[in-house]
């Protein structure tokens, strides 16, 4: 995917290519097998869980699954396809804030982006994401490699990436059979999917693995060496946790004891405080933007409530959202009802919105983001 806003690549300048060029140049010698060897020098860096990236930070993770629930033709994946995101400079992390933010826009997605640090898993693998056309999307998960500007870094990232996706292949029983030439099997790059399935035209990674001396024949082989050996290949074990965390139960605070926050959650739309009977209380309104304690959830009078104080709750929809279909296509509008971009959401997706309509000059809108809102006709 060239996705990737070119203001990143006009930030880093031209050099890094030039760079990446020149190095593998000189590493021509460097034999394939031996990249494999020195990637197996490493150890594996492990996974970061975007979600849990996010909320450390305090970035808001754009759920993909929550607004595409892509099933896989199978109900599993079938393979995986080997992407690289032409994108010299970007790291991982680069590349995970910026599809978080803008897959809405540009209409893709992948499931993980790797470097040589380590993995980014962007979305659980047990559905499909939007990075090689429809018929690969709805079988294969998909991982993107980040580029590196010289030979070692390059075999940190080709380790990680091998390790990532063995495991992946590993958990799903999908033993790795090459399907770069045949269009039949489990590992597939980007550029076969084009070949042999269609309905998109890129061709990485080919390019880039070339500029290194290197093919998906060799990464193939990487692949299939950590998924027979069932093992990192490292000295350092590996810091890998569930996909799914286990959460902290809600927890309803005896009267005699300070309750202890479970969460800190951001407020989308402005909420009435209300008592643990559903009734108003006098508390001020707490305002969008506002990031409120939260003690656990009640649900009153068949309503979802989080509590965020000491008999106070708030309506869940004003921090959780729920997802609506659009009808129309939709532009996006700031909260003077100014168009914002030129992107909009396709009729039939589903986007996520936030507590009761808002008025802005006399029209009706939903909160979809901060600051960022939809009209009311586009969802009936
Ligand atoms: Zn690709």
């Amino acid at each position: 995917m060239r996705k990737l806003v070119a203001a990143m690549a006009v930030a880093v300048g031209m050099a890094v290519p030039l760079t990446a060029v020149a190095m593998a140049n000189d590493s021509a010698v460097v034999q394939a097998s031996s990249i494999n060897d020195m990637a197996k020098q490493n150890s594996y860096g492990g996974i970061t869980y975007l979600d849990q990236m996010l909320q450390q930070q305090g970035i808001k993770y754009n759920d993909f699954y929550a607004s595409n629930p892509l099933n896989y033709r199978y109900g599993k994946p079938e393979g995986v396809v080997v992407h690289e995101t032409a994108t010299p400079g970007a790291s991982a992390y680069n590349e995970a804030i910026y599809f978080n933010r803008e897959w809405m826009n540009i209409y893709s997605y992948v499931h993980a982006f790797v470097d040589k640090t380590g993995v980014i898993q962007m979305t659980s693998p047990d559905h499909g994401v939007w990075g090689a056309g429809p018929v690969a999307n709805s079988r294969f998960f998909q991982v993107e490699l980040c580029e590196d500007n010289n030979l070692a870094d390059f075999a940190k990232s080709i380790n990680n990436d091998a390790i990532y996706i063995a495991q992946i292949m590993r958990q799903y029983n999908l033993a790795p059979v090459n399907a770069v030439h045949t269009g039949k099997g489990t590992v597939w790059s980007h550029a076969a999917v084009s070949k042999f399935l269609g309905g998109t035209d890129h061709g990485d990674p080919d390019g880039y693995f070339a500029k290194w001396g290197y093919s998906m024949d060799d990464f193939f082989d990487l692949i299939k060496y950590y998924y027979d050996n069932g093992s990192t290949g490292s000295t350092t074990p590996t810091p890998s946790k569930p996909a799914t965390p286990p959460k902290p139960k809600p927890t309803t605070p005896k009267p005699t004891q300070q309750p202890k926050p479970i969460d800190t959650k951001l407020l989308m739309h402005n909420a009435l405080v209300y008592d643990g009977n559903g009734e108003k209380t006098k508390q001020s309104t707490k305002k969008a933007g506002t990031k409120l304690s939260v003690y656990g959830t009640k649900t009153i009078k068949g309503k979802k409530y989080f509590q965020i104080g000491t008999d106070q709750y708030v309506v869940a929809t004003n921090i959780e959202g729920s997802l609506q279909l659009l009808t129309h296509n939709a532009y996006i509008y700031d909260g003077n009802g100014e168009r914002v971009g030129t992107g909009k959401f396709k009729r039939g997706s589903y986007v996520r919105t936030y507590g009761g309509r808002v008025k802005i000059y006399g029209r009706k809108y939903y909160i979809i983001d901060e600051d960022q809102y939809i009209k009311v006709g586009n969802f009936k």
